[in-house]
């Protein structure tokens, strides 16, 4: 058994991040990251990148998929989800690959529109608990905890960066056989995991949502 810290929620200049690929591994490492999840927003080509440069870093390929009720985070992916799909048939185009639905910031309403009540009937495998890029992120951290909990879901942490910096504020503790990304991806659905996190500097978060502008109205 081994535990891995492993940043599940990361953005990359393939959708509306600053950072370069290479900006996101150089960061990762240097913070102490073992790996990390690139989750663009519908298009895993940033993924796809970071998997084929040779780094010690564990490169999970991912989505932010933008469905019709908000954002559903695609863990372990190949192929790319399209996006304004209702969010059930997303979230069985991911499973059909052996990936994992995960719903970020569900307690953010600015971003999201998808209820307590349709998250609890939805076949989802976990919760981002904590999302170092949300405001009041200690506040929405007590809520989603006790979400996952009323759930019985799994437990999540993501920086969501946008910028280069911010890569590695929080990330999920995975206790896995080993670093193959199937034996982390098995062991968040079983629930073997822990949130390590801070939240971002309030600057970033503030730049976030001037570069993000309408287009936070737009995901509502
Ligand atoms: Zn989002
Ligand atoms: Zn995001």
């Amino acid at each position: 058994m081994t535990s891995l810290k492993i940043d599940v929620h990361i953005h990359t200049t393939y959708s509306d991040s600053t950072a370069t690929v290479n900006d996101v591994i150089k960061v990762a490492k240097k913070k102490g990251l073992d790996g990390v999840v690139i989750t663009d927003h519908d298009t895993i080509d940033g993924a796809k990148e970071a998997t084929s440069k040779a780094s010690k870093l564990i490169i999970i390929p991912g989505e932010e998929v933008a469905t019709i009720k908000g954002h559903i985070l695609a863990l372990g992916i190949n192929e790319p989800i399209s996006k304004w799909l209702p969010p059930e048939n997303a979230i069985s185009r991911i499973h059909k690959q052996n990936g994992l639905a995960v719903i970020p910031h569900p307690t953010f309403p600015f971003v999201d529109k998808l209820p307590r009540k349709e998250i609890s009937n939805l076949p989802i495998n976990g919760i981002e608990v904590f999302s170092a890029a949300t405001p009041l992120a200690w506040h929405y951290f007590r809520r989603g905890l006790a979400l996952a909990r009323d759930m019985g879901l799994p437990i999540l942490a993501g920086s969501d960066s946008h910028f280069a910096e911010t890569v590695g504020d929080a990330y999920t503790i995975v206790y896995a056989e080993d670093k193959e990304a199937s034996s982390i991806l098995k062991a968040i659905k079983q629930g073997r995991t822990d949130v390590g996190c801070r939240p971002s500097k309030l600057i970033y978060k503030v730049r976030m949502i001037k570069n993000m502008g309408l287009g936070l109205l737009h995901f509502r």
